[in-house]
């Protein structure tokens, strides 16, 4: 089931890649919704060329686009709250920041339309890309313009969001290109992610909770983003992947002694400090 290897770094294309240590999911393995088995130990990798992580011995890339398209994220996501309600204030005031009224948004990996939803209450446009074929039917019954994939995207969009959805792919220089052909001049791309120099990831590293998804497989370093052709790096913001996993800075280190005093380790939960990060990037 997974024995995909990448050669070289699926970043910067580096060679200088060297070994962490095994990643231990939990059991059963679910990959997104689907259960699945798995033959060969995964090990996290670092590039010393761009500092990003990724995942080696993975489920080829047919077999996860199958997972995806046969999964219902849109049941797992089910009791998702509300976008405002769910995610961390600087979250949404950033996207206010670039999403007016008039503005045509296209959202990647638009699960069932939370993000899109709240696009449009802001008086946007909205287009979402997703896999999933049940997802897609609850995107096209609230109105939403949707896509199956991104190659099949028409038109151009002043804004393009992804939010969790990079640590998921195969090939993100190729997104990024695509993202860049879809973006209308001046158009800003904003990413959503694991940040793996946060500091509950450096002190987890291959035990980091994010980590322990069999679909998560590359965990791209802010380094790599300020270099993308095409591309200028606005803005990155600390921040949670759900308002959910903020905490006081004292109840994180409480929460966090306890731990490892209680089991001996630490997944990087809770967080020391945001563990997410949002990128603004404008196209050249
Ligand atoms: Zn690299």
């Amino acid at each position: 089931m997974n024995p995909f290897q990448w050669d070289a770094c699926p970043l910067c294309g580096g060679g200088d890649v060297h070994e962490i240590g095994p990643i231990t999911y939990r059991q059963p393995i679910r990959f997104s919704t689907r259960e699945i088995a798995l033959a060969h130990t995964p090990m996290l990798f670092e590039c010393r060329g761009c500092d990003s992580w990724f995942t080696q011995r993975i489920v080829p890339q047919a077999t996860a686009f199958l997972l995806y398209e046969t999964g219902a994220s849109s049941e797992k996501w089910a009791d998702t709250p509300a976008f405002v309600e769910g995610k961390s204030r600087n979250i949404v005031d950033r996207l206010s920041q670039h999403i007016k009224a008039g503005k045509k948004v296209l959202d990647v990996g638009a699960n069932t339309g939370e993000l899109l939803d709240h696009v449009r209450s802001l008086g946007a446009e909205t287009s979402g890309a997703e896999p999933s074929r049940a997802s897609r039917e609850v995107l096209t019954r609230k109105g939403h313009q949707t896509f199956a994939r991104l190659e099949d995207v028409s038109g151009t969009f002043d804004v393009i969001t992804a939010f969790d959805l990079v640590e998921h792919l195969y090939d993100i220089p190729v997104f990024l290109r695509r993202a860049h052909q879809l973006l209308a001049p001046d158009g800003v791309l904003i990413l959503l992610t694991g940040d793996r120099h946060c500091l509950s990831a450096e002190k987890s590293r291959q035990n980091w909770w994010y980590l322990k998804a069999p679909e998560h497989i590359v965990f791209p370093s802010d380094k790599y983003f300020r270099k993308v052709p095409g591309f200028q790096l606005l803005t990155k913001d600390a921040t949670y992947a759900s308002a959910g996993y903020e905490r006081s800075r004292i109840m994180q280190w409480f929460q966090f002694i306890r731990k490892i005093l209680l089991k001996g380790g630490y997944d990087g939960l809770p967080s020391l400090g945001p563990d997410h990060m949002l990128l603004s990037l404008k196209k050249d």
